[in-house]
């Protein structure tokens, strides 16, 4: 069994982590995916703009936009938006491990985030403990281990404005709630 954990800051969450989820399903690479919004990530320049609550809530309505086959794998997991102060993705994983402990745990990530991996607290620890599934994300370079044709979309575009690859739950919510109104 291979459990994969998606981090992100997911703000908001877009067409192009959609599709990062349906390839990573539908093409068995993980059994299980769990999605994972983070708290107060670090290497940011500044904080998320919107709540983790409102992070986790857009996070949960994408994924129930999936298709079943699909989404019947895939779960967002609050660990993160709920603990105080910043998140570590090896507290995450050692937290995930104690779940599945038979499990096989595979971090995703897009090359943009894997670059900066020597950095993230405890990495050394952090790789003996993980696999890595190192997506590529046009505009970025890097050496992807897994292609799967990633769209060029980032959160900073949608909230920008710059582009609305967001499913229509997604986009119903930042609208109700006013999120990135003046970004
Ligand atoms: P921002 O523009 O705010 O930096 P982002 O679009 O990069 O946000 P994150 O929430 O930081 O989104 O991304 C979570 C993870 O998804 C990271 O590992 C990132 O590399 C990856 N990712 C983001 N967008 C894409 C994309 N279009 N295709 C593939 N991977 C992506």
């Amino acid at each position: 069994m291979r459990v994969g954990l998606y981090g992100g800051t997911f703000d908001p969450i877009h067409n192009g982590h959609l599709h990062v989820i349906r390839e990573l399903i539908s093409r068995n690479i993980v059994d299980r995916l769990l999605v994972v919004p983070a708290g107060e990530p670090r290497l940011r320049e500044s904080a998320p703009v919107a709540s983790g609550a409102d992070r986790r809530q857009m996070c949960v309505e994408a994924v129930n936009s999936l298709e079943a086959d699909i989404k019947n794998k895939v779960e967002v997991n609050p660990i993160e938006v709920l603990r105080q102060g910043p998140s570590y993705a090896i507290d995450t994983v050692e937290a995930i491990a104690a779940t599945y402990e038979a499990a096989t745990i595979a971090l995703i990530l897009g090359t943009d985030a894997y670059e900066k991996i020597d950095q993230w607290h405890r990495a050394a620890e952090l790789k003996s403990m993980v696999e890595f599934i190192v997506i590529d994300r046009p505009d970025f370079p890097g050496a992807p281990n897994l292609e799967i044709g990633a769209l060029a979309v980032s959160a900073t575009d949608i909230r920008s404005k710059k582009s609305d690859q967001i499913p229509a739950p997604v986009a119903a919510y930042i609208k109700e709630h006013n999120l990135y109104a003046s970004k």
